[in-house]
């Protein structure tokens, strides 16, 4: 017989999707309307204005596209980027390495400027390609490279970019609503985000701004964009500041009402509470993570609070452990990606996953998981020092 699909409830402590608020489950299941429905566009006016709150920016062009953070990648360097254009991009880490795909795909040429995995963008690297490379029209980073946890400081790296006359592009799929992040005191041409991580809602929508200037550069293209969804010149007419709201696609209805309810959360919470709640519960995870043995890979001042990648102990199996975890816990946690594959535990702690009870959760199953497996950790210890930070607080 066929029958429904009933997945279990589990705690997601990865790099996302994160556990999703069950109001904004609950928004999900309400009626589906019509996608140029007076009321649903009514409902997506007000959506970009709790999209500026959140990116912190007054950009007209703030919209959620409809489809997960990869597609906003993608919107952000097709709309921005010519065949035959040079973009400077700074990897370090996975994310980086799939803009590079994303600039030769257009015909355009990508220099790459390359960080160690686990650190930082190095300012000092990006102002020297830029040097060597006045041709240069883009430049692209991770503001938060989830593959590593690993923080960049885009202040700083988009001031070099205008410096040279060259357009930010910026990637906050996991810094959004997490950690400091402010598209116009930053001075951002266009960014882009994701969903499931800190905003804690569903995956498969990405939200997106570009700056006046981002826009007079795609007005100003000698080409026609080559994806034709992800065509802002069309995209505009749809979502854009009195827009006859044309018909371009169909909006995902319901996993708007879920974007539009879990920003609507973020509003109640407050963006600065939102961050240092992130930062609160990290440091109490990282408080037991260290007293359990377990050392992070980054460098205590580039550490992202929402994404916690720590090295796996010699000798012990990733797989078993993970399996465990969900096996005995219903707690996922996310493994190692690429060149980090097996040997770092990615514990994220995004937006509604952020909490007390998680932390506690997930250290005290670790401890109890590496103790049956004789794994060579410190017992016992791991909750009570998590505890000791939440009572300085
Ligand atoms: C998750 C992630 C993406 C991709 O988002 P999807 O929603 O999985 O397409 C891009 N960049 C970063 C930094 C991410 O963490």
């Amino acid at each position: 017989m066929t029958s429904s699909f009933h997945p279990p409830r589990r705690t997601l402590m990865g790099p996302g999707p994160s556990d999703v608020n069950p109001r904004i489950l609950e928004a999900m299941s309400r009626p589906t309307i019509g996608h140029l429905d007076p009321l649903f566009v009514g409902m997506m006016d007000e959506m970009k204005g709790l999209l500026q709150y959140a990116f912190q920016t007054k950009n007209e062009l703030t919209i959620p596209v409809s489809a997960p953070g990869s597609a906003g990648m993608e919107t952000c360097f097709v709309n921005l980027v010519e065949p035959g254009d040079t973009v400077i991009i700074c990897q370090n880490g996975v994310f980086g390495g799939r803009m590079k795909e994303n600039v030769e795909r257009i015909g355009a040429t990508a220099v790459m400027v390359q960080d160690a995995w686990g650190t930082a963008v190095d300012a000092n690297k990006l102002e020297e390609a830029l040097k060597a490379n006045p041709q240069a029209k883009v430049v692209a980073f991770v503001h938060a490279e989830t593959s590593t946890g690993a923080s960049s400081d885009v202040k700083t790296l988009v001031d070099l970019a205008h410096q040279h006359d060259c357009l930010a592009i910026v990637d906050a799929v996991t810094s959004l609503a997490g950690t400091e992040l402010r598209v116009d005191d930053w001075a951002i041409d266009a960014i882009y985000s994701g969903t499931q991580k800190c905003l804690s809602c569903t995956p498969g929508l990405s939200p997106v701004s570009f700056s006046e200037r981002a826009i007079a550069a795609i007005k100003g293209r000698k080409s026609s964009v080559q994806s034709w969804f992800l065509d802002l010149n069309l995209v505009m007419g749809y979502w854009g500041a009195g827009s006859k709201r044309a018909y371009h696609h169909t909006a995902p209805i319901n996993a708007l009402y879920a974007l539009h309810e879990s920003l609507v959360i973020l509003k109640q919470e407050g963006l600065e509470n939102a961050w240092a709640r992130h930062r609160l519960h990290h440091n109490a995870l990282k408080a037991g993570l260290e007293a359990l043995g377990l050392p992070f890979v980054v460098p205590q001042a580039d550490r992202l609070p929402q994404l916690n990648a720590v090295t796996i102990p010699e000798g012990v199996d990733d797989a078993a452990v993970r399996g465990a975890l969900l096996d005995d816990y219903n707690l996922e946690i996310g493994a190692g990606l690429g060149p980090m594959a097996g040997k770092v535990w990615r514990i994220g702690l995004m937006g509604y996953a952020a909490n007390k009870s998680n932390v506690l959760l997930c250290l005290g199953a670790l401890d109890d998981v590496l103790g049956r497996m004789q794994a060579p950790v410190q017992h016992g210890v791991a909750i009570a020092a998590a505890h000791a930070v939440y009572d300085r607080t």
